[in-house]
């Protein structure tokens, strides 16, 4: 498709008005003769009538500045977001453009300003990141709609205004601030979200998509704009492209969709059509991009459906990646620049995105979205970084370079903390100290517990940044490696090379400790970081991991090829995931034989020993694990997954989080009965969801007969203190008589909390 060229618009574009607006920002005046200069300069460029501007004091909006109106109203008017039209504008933080003012019906006037005498209206939100920070508004004496060509430099100016008004807010100094208003964040806040990674940082506030200043907003030559905005486009579309055409595209029918309606949004004529109107108006090439980001991500924040939001959070991402290659950024994975002691603010991140941090400089991170099995989320815990999520509008509440302290244990934040803030903070940092100390001096200790029990504490890993963690706590080996991750964070599907040397560098730095390899789990949320366009009803319970390997065999097998190539000579132990049925195991186990034949055949080497396991994360395979343990050599029950079918709650879904409760009796009950019937069959049996890296639900597993457990590297401290201190005799007791099917308590947490509080157990 072609990309569409610049928007004619007859009258003049605005050049003039851009040129005005320039000279103004590089005035010194203060905040108050800036805002009068302003309005001034759009009634003469537009040739107006009235250029009033209303910024937000509170939950009002007060009228700040005007020409036209009587000057007597200026901070004196003052509105609510409900009324009149102005308060329509803010409230929906869309545009309203009218011939005839009194004739809508949120119409309403103020004596005080004398504007009674105005019949047209075009009033602009004021729109930056999320926020609305007042309305930009033109009245005319003449009933007219104003055209597109007016209403585009009134947005542009609207543009510009936000960001001046702000940067005049923030600089403060000799542009002595405007009594009452207030523009952006200041004061300390504290922002209670959920911790998905636990930790703490204290550091400087780092936005993921930084705001464009208003001193790159005006074009010097718009033509260049236009190209360096055509340019961009069309690396964004390459990147696209290659993602739905790549080898990446070629997985399954299902991701190309995914990829296929994203592509369409790359496409769009209309939002591309926006961003050309938007750079002839005179904005640079990233304040157009910005300009309509803000408006997407206004209207995100009201839309209702989820549909909606999804797709508009589309057309941000796009908007994303086109910022960064403006600023002239490979969309190649690579290292972004951070400043030190980072904590990275942002919508939502995928894996891949926060691999692309600088890891030595990203302190923490902090998210509006998020969930507590997210993908983005593993890695952070793997990769030792407090991770918040779920905090509420933050990225209106935060600006750059903001102090804020994170505190992944209790999920909240502080931004512009107070000293007593800070030095609570520093009081929590120097016990974690301590702990971290007495978790590095047992780092050699084996996990027994104070009845002799051994528990085998593994790791989960992924990606090469995670093998280091081996060493660093000390574990048994890695019980989990998703061999997805790689997968996700690439750009293209690995070579068969490429995924090798991936498990060969993994077995290498387990130095013969075992690690546990599971095929591809794609699908459900792990497809790319916008895999909210799922094209399933329910993606989770869909066509997924071994479902997709099973009906694209050669994908498996590639896989299993690799994986046998890494294994040569080698312990290699290999499982497959969301297995519902012991046929699909017997299937899966099938392709395995068939690569194993074809090595033979090709006279190459085999692993010295071949274990191949099962994942046990659905219902119905704890009810045939006498079936399935004779066939798979091992098994490794996958809580996150499990428990998600078991409750039928979205592992994801933070409104349902408290039904997915690993220490609900039923969920005991359930695990108890997977442990004996895995021991009484012989069969080694691992836990290996997230739930085993928490203290207090790992003593419990380990109570109820697991004796392998693999987590995070950030959990196996924690866990083998508890464990070191258990009598798992004693929990077995507790438990036991409340577990059965006549129990009717909601959860026993606080019961095992008691326990371990008698019992002296750290949890
Ligand atoms: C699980 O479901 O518990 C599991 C370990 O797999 P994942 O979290 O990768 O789905
Ligand atoms: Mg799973």
């Amino acid at each position: 498709m072609k990309i569409p060229g610049p928007i004619s618009i007859k009258s003049d574009p605005g050049v003039n008005l851009l040129k005005r607006i320039r000279a103004l920002m590089a005035s010194e005046d203060g905040v108050q003769a800036r805002l009068d200069n302003f309005v001034k300069v759009i009634s003469a460029a537009m040739k107006v009538n009235v250029a009033s501007i209303y910024l937000r004091a509170g939950n009002d909006l007060e009228l700040c500045a005007t020409k036209g109106l009587k000057q007597t109203a200026v901070h004196t008017t003052r509105l609510s977001m409900n009324e009149g039209l102005v308060g329509n504008v803010a409230r929906r933080a869309k545009l309203l453009n009218l011939a005839e003012a009194s004739e809508h019906p949120d119409f309403s006037f103020k004596e005080e300003t004398g504007e009674q005498r105005f019949h047209s209206f075009l009033g602009v939100p004021l729109l930056r990141g999320g926020r609305n920070l007042g309305v930009l508004v033109v009245q005319g004496k003449r009933a007219r709609i104003f055209s597109e060509a007016e209403v585009e430099n009134l947005l542009t100016a609207a543009t510009l205004l936000a960001e001046i008004a702000v940067e005049d807010e923030r600089t403060g100094g000799a542009k002595a601030r405007l009594e009452g208003i207030r523009l952006t964040p200041t004061g300390a806040e504290r922002i209670s979200g959920r911790g998905f990674a636990d930790g703490l940082a204290q550091g400087r506030a780092v936005l993921h998509l930084p705001p464009v200043t208003a001193g790159h907003m005006i074009a010097g030559n718009t033509a260049e704009e236009q190209n360096r905005l055509s340019k961009a486009i069309r690396k964004m579309r390459r990147s696209v492209d290659a993602m739905v055409e790549g080898e990446m595209g070629g997985m399954s029918a299902p991701s190309k969709e995914i990829f296929e309606s994203y592509r369409l949004f790359a496409y769009d004529k209309q939002w591309l059509d926006r961003l050309h109107e938007a750079v002839h108006s005179g904005l640079t090439a990233e304040a157009a991009v910005e300009r309509v980001r803000n408006e997407h991500r206004a209207r995100m924040l009201k839309a209702r459906d989820p549909y909606l939001r999804a797709r508009l959070h589309d057309l941000e991402d796009l908007a994303n990646r086109m910022l960064r290659s403006l600023g002239g950024e490979n969309l190649e994975p690579g290292q972004r620049q951070l400043p030190e002691n980072a904590i990275v603010f942002a919508r939502n991140l995928g894996p891949a995105e926060i691999l692309d941090y600088d890891r030595d400089r990203l302190k923490g991170i902090v998210l509006e979205e998020g969930a507590a099995t997210a993908h983005a989320t593993i890695i952070c815990r793997t990769l030792g970084i407090p991770l918040v999520g779920l905090a509420d509008r933050v990225l209106d509440r935060v600006e750059a370079d903001d102090e804020v302290l994170v505190d992944g244990e209790i999920g909240e934040i502080s931004i512009r903390p107070t000293p007593q803030d800070i030095n609570d903070f520093i009081v929590r940092v120097g016990i974690r100290t301590q702990l971290d100390l007495a978790f590095e001096k047992q780092k050699y200790l084996k996990a027994v517990t104070k009845d002799g029990k051994s528990i085998s504490l593994l790791l989960n890993a992924g990606l090469l940044v995670d093998l280091p963690g081996l060493d660093v706590s000390g574990a048994d080996g890695i019980g989990l490696f998703r061999t997805e991750f790689q997968f996700m964070v690439a750009q293209r599907m690995p070579h068969l090379n490429e995924q090798v040397d991936l498990y060969k560098r993994a077995l290498a730095a387990a130095k013969h400790r075992p690690v546990t390899f599971r095929t591809l789990d794609l699908g459900g949320d792990k497809i790319l970081p916008y895999a909210d366009l799922v094209p399933e009803e329910n993606p989770a319970i869909g066509w997924r991991a071994i479902r997709i390997g099973l009906s694209r065999p050669g994908m498996l097998r590639y896989q299993l090829r690799a994986l046998l190539k890494a294994g040569a000579g080698q312990n290699l132990r290999i499982m497959f995931p969301m297995v519902a049925t012991v046929s699909e195991f017997q299937e899966a186990r099938g392709l395995l034989d068939k690569e194993v034949g074809r090595i033979k055949k090709l006279g190459g080497t085999l692993p010295e020993k071949l274990e191949v396991g099962v994942m046990l994360e659905t219902p119905a395979l704890a009810w045939q694990i006498d079936a399935i343990c004779k066939y798979a050599d091992f098994v490794s029950v996958g809580a996150n997954d499990l428990l998600q079918f078991f409750f039928a709650a979205d592992r994801d879904n933070p409104r349902v989080a408290s039904l997915y409760d690993g220490l609900h009796p039923a969920a005991l009950s359930l695990f108890s009965h997977i442990a004996s019937r895995c021991n009484a069959n012989k069969t080694h049996v691992t836990v290996c969801g997230e739930i085993a890296g928490k203290p207090l639900e790992a003593i419990c597993l380990a109570a109820l007969g697991f004796e392998n457990l693999s987590m995070p590297v950030t959990g196996i401290g924690p866990v083998k203190s508890a464990l070191l201190a258990l009598d798992a005799g004693k929990l077995t007791d507790l438990l036991k008589p409340k577990i059965t099917a006549a129990s009717n308590a909601v959860t026993l947490r606080q019961t095992i909390k008691e326990f371990c509080a008698k019992e002296g157990v750290p949890v």
